[in-house]
């Protein structure tokens, strides 16, 4: 048995995990993914990335790409005509972007090994001990020696039952279908759309995928009086019948492609932090597929657990590791919260209830602030950490929509990963050394910005003191700015220092 060190190992290769493991390798750390399959998972669950999501996505170089091939949906039809309207959202992504899972996931693996992160499939954990140095992780042939572990393997994770994390929570639908289909007369407005009855509902999301005789959307279906196992192969009729009943209308059906039946649960692990492992994305919560979040929230808890575990390793405070479950594990119980209200809200079955609520969802969607409130959660634009006392009311939330007289902050993170500090506008570059720069070009505050888009700090440029703590404790005080690889050169275009990592 071959025994191989890392400085992390990344246990799954779906989203999440290879967003964790790009952003590691970026950063110059060694890190390699195991991966139970041996191919790439054929099953395209997702289809919804979300505004921040592509925020993130950006960061990474890997938005436009997938946006070149995708839907854009600019809002979600739910109950009685109510519409999610997200063309008002505070950023450049103001819709969903729709297409298969698959293709994130390709992209992601994509930014992972240009990063330089070793992916391996067909290898699977069976076993993982930890110890103060170090983490072991066993697979049928070989070993594994790492800092840090971080389990991104899906929902029935090994790794969390390795650690002995417990799972609470309870199945809440079961005998959903999902389904590929082409249909002659589909909603032609671009949004995803939810129909229901008392006793069925059924989800079209559309596709960027377009035939002579018809068009092609992901749907997902479900029959109150038609709950069978998941082994239970879907027949074709099924899906047509119940997508018929919720939508009220014939929508011609011409091909159901590539079905299959499943259940979810809400449940989200107690701590998201085992020494020196972490759980990420389903294998830390999982949910209902309404409201498309669990491959959104698994990349940024990737986003978020990333730079601090690089941090960390530079030399940080144990205690940065420790904020990753601190400020991801009230976002997961947000998104189970929402998640489940939005099924519930679905599959309500007493007629009262239903009335009320067709009554006043589309009325109270109409409301600007109330639309805004929850389209912003949806897309997670309105997410933010929470801050310390005495803190500036801005920490915690995020930076990437601040505008920069030069470049924006998308671009600056993508080829100068690390924190970023924004002047004043009008305001002279700040001496320090290794510290990237850029000036506002609004009226706002000065802000130090985290390699994960949210704001570390914001005060006036002047107060040295407060926005170097607030850096030191990210990134200890040692060193003034470990992550830090480009400073502002001449034009505000990034440059790397001397004696940059990479
Ligand atoms: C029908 C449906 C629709 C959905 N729609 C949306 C949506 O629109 N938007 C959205 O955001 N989310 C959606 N989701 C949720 C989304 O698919 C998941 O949240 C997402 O895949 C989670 O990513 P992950 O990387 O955490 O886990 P996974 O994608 O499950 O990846 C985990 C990986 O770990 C591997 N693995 C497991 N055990 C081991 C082991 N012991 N050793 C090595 N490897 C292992 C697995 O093979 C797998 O590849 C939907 C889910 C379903 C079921």
């Amino acid at each position: 048995m071959t025994t191989h060190t890392v400085d992390v190992l990344v246990v799954g290769a779906g989203p999440t995990g290879l967003s964790a493991a790009g952003d590691l390798a970026r950063a110059g750390r060694s890190v390699t993914v195991l991966e139970r399959r041996p191919t790439p998972h054929p099953a395209s669950r997702a289809f919804a990335t979300m505004a921040r999501t592509l925020e993130v996505l950006d960061a990474r170089g890997v938005a436009e790409g997938l946006l070149a091939h995708s839907h854009t949906a600019p809002g979600v039809t739910v109950f009685a005509g109510g519409r999610v309207d997200l063309s008002h959202l505070d950023s450049p992504y103001r819709f969903v972007m729709v297409t298969p899972q698959s293709n994130v996931d390709r992209a992601l693996a994509g930014y992972a090994v240009e990063q330089g992160a070793d992916i391996r499939r067909g290898v699977e954990v069976i076993g993982l001990s930890q110890d103060a140095g170090g983490v072991t992780v066993t697979t049928e042939h070989d070993s594994w020696r790492a800092k840090y572990v971080i389990g991104a393997d899906g929902a029935h994770s090994t790794v969390r039952k390795l650690v002995g994390a417990d799972f609470p929570g309870k199945t809440i639908l079961s005998s959903i279908v999902l389904a590929d289909v082409k249909l002659a007369h589909g909603p032609a407005d671009g949004g995803l759309r939810v129909g229901s009855t008392r006793d069925v509902f059924a989800l079209l999301a559309p596709y960027h995928r377009h035939d002579a005789d018809g068009s092609w959307y992901r749907t997902m279906v479900w029959d109150r009086h038609h709950q069978v196992p998941d082994s239970e192969p879907v027949d074709r009729d099924e899906v047509v019948g119940i997508l018929a009943r919720a939508m009220g209308a014939d929508l011609g059906v011409l091909e159901v492609e590539w079905k299959s039946r499943f259940h979810c649960d809400e449940r989200q692990v107690t701590r998201y932090r085992h020494g020196r492992v972490f759980l990420a994305g389903d294998a830390a919560h999982v949910h209902s597929p309404m409201g498309g979040q669990g491959m959104n929230t698994g990349i940024q808890d990737a986003a978020n657990l990333a730079w601090k575990i690089d941090a960390v390793l530079s030399g940080a405070d144990d205690a940065v590791l420790d904020t990753y479950h601190d400020e991801r594990h009230p976002i997961g119980k947000r998104v189970l919260l929402q998640s489940g209200m939005l099924a519930r809200g679905i599959t309500l079955h007493p007629r009262l209830a239903r009335g009320l609520r067709n009554l006043l969802v589309p009325r109270l969607l109409r409301i600007a602030r109330v639309r805004d409130t929850i389209a912003g959660s949806l897309a997670g634009t309105t997410l933010r950490y929470a801050r310390n006392r005495g803190d500036h009311p801005l920490v915690g939330t995020r930076g990437t929509q601040i505008p920069l007289t030069h470049n924006r902050i998308g671009v600056l993170l993508r080829v100068a990963p690390g924190f970023l500090f924004v002047r004043e506008h009008g305001t002279d570059e700040i001496d320090v050394a290794g510290l990237m720069q850029a000036e506002r070009a609004d009226d706002g505050p000065a802000v130090l910005i985290r390699p994960d888009g949210y704001l570390a700090w914001a005060g006036r440029s002047a107060d040295r003191c407060g926005w170097m703590a607030a850096l030191a404790r990210w990134t200890g005080p040692e060193v003034q700015h470990p992550h830090a690889q480009f400073m502002t050169a001449p034009g505000g275009h990034p440059r790397r220092p001397v004696g940059a990592r990479r």
